[in-house]
């Protein structure tokens, strides 16, 4: 049997962001595991969309331009993933400029505070490690296992990265309304990425959706990189629940992150209505 979803990826990221394989290898990966449709969402920029574009041509896949926002609700950090955006349009361009400098004036907090709690050079290690000077808190956690301060991410994470330890800043990201506001007016289509991962209760995941879908949210993941069967069953009920139609992405960043495979997803359940047949994304 053919599995449908795994020739569909809505959520990966390259270098451009946090990812490690270059639009161009990512591209390459997407044609070798048999996914048809790509769409390229790398964190707060849209940077990579041209290089993707080119390969894409090239590797017979039809990509579909994206972004993951970072977004503000109710004092907690959201991702709306855009899909099928027009990177040209000027209100669009100011917002992602905008969290672009939110994002490299956060690197540098968090960088002062890993070398307050006694990280020798973390920002430039991290810089250089990176590439970049949009860092995300996965940059900050390779160098920080690089350099021998935790074993492997989780851990990294758990001591290091999350709210209340040395390597978390926290950041005035765009409100979660605007940033779908942002995403209609350059023509594309708001996902709220990965909702089983924001370590909310189920009672504040469905604020969260119904808040989402208020504001004119499009569509939710119901299939991300790890899901299992139960969680998709329980993501799907909130997909119908809240009318938002369903994604899928594995949310790739590189082989260094081996859980996450690229298209290599679960499938949605029959009768669910899908982001790319309800907004007609190819
Ligand atoms: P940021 O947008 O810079 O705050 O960082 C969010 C990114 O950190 C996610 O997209 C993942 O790449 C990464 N991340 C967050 N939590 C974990 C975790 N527990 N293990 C590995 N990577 C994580
Ligand atoms: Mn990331
Ligand atoms: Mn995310
Ligand atoms: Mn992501």
């Amino acid at each position: 049997m053919v599995n449908m979803t795994s020739m569909i990826d809505l959520h990966t990221h390259s270098t451009v962001s946090d990812g490690s394989y270059t639009p161009t290898e990512l591209v390459v990966h997407s044609s070798i595991n048999g996914i048809r449709h790509l769409a390229l969402t790398d964190h707060d920029t849209v940077d990579g969309l041209d290089e993707a574009n080119i390969a894409s041509k090239e590797h017979g896949i039809s990509l579909i331009p994206g972004i993951e926002l970072s977004a503000q609700w109710q004092n907690r950090t959201l991702h709306i993933v855009g899909l099928s955006i027009d990177p040209t349009d000027p209100s669009f361009q100011t917002t992602i400029s905008e969290a672009k400098r939110t994002r490299a004036d956060r690197a540098r907090l968090i960088g002062a505070r890993l070398e307050k709690a006694g990280v020798k050079y973390a920002y430039r290690l991290t810089r250089e490690l990176a590439g970049t000077d949009l860092l995300g808190r996965l940059h900050f956690a390779k160098m920080l296992v690089e350099q021998g301060y935790a074993k492997d991410f989780k851990q990294v994470f758990k001591r290091y990265m999350v709210r209340g330890k040395p390597g978390y800043a926290s950041a005035e990201w765009i409100d979660t309304e605007a940033a779908i506001k942002v995403i209609h007016q350059a023509g594309g289509v708001a996902v709220m990425a990965h909702p089983a991962r924001y370590s909310l209760s189920m009672g504040q995941l469905r604020k969260a959706l119904r808040d989402f879908k208020y504001f004119g949210g499009d569509a939710m993941e119901v299939v991300s990189g790890n899901s299992h069967p139960q969680e998709i069953a329980s993501m799907s009920r909130l997909a119908d629940d809240y009318s938002l139609s369903a994604s899928v992405g594995s949310d790739f960043h590189g082989p260094e992150k081996p859980w996450v495979k690229l298209g290599r997803l679960q499938t949605l359940p029959i009768n669910i209505s899908t982001v790319w047949t309800v907004h007609d994304l190819w």
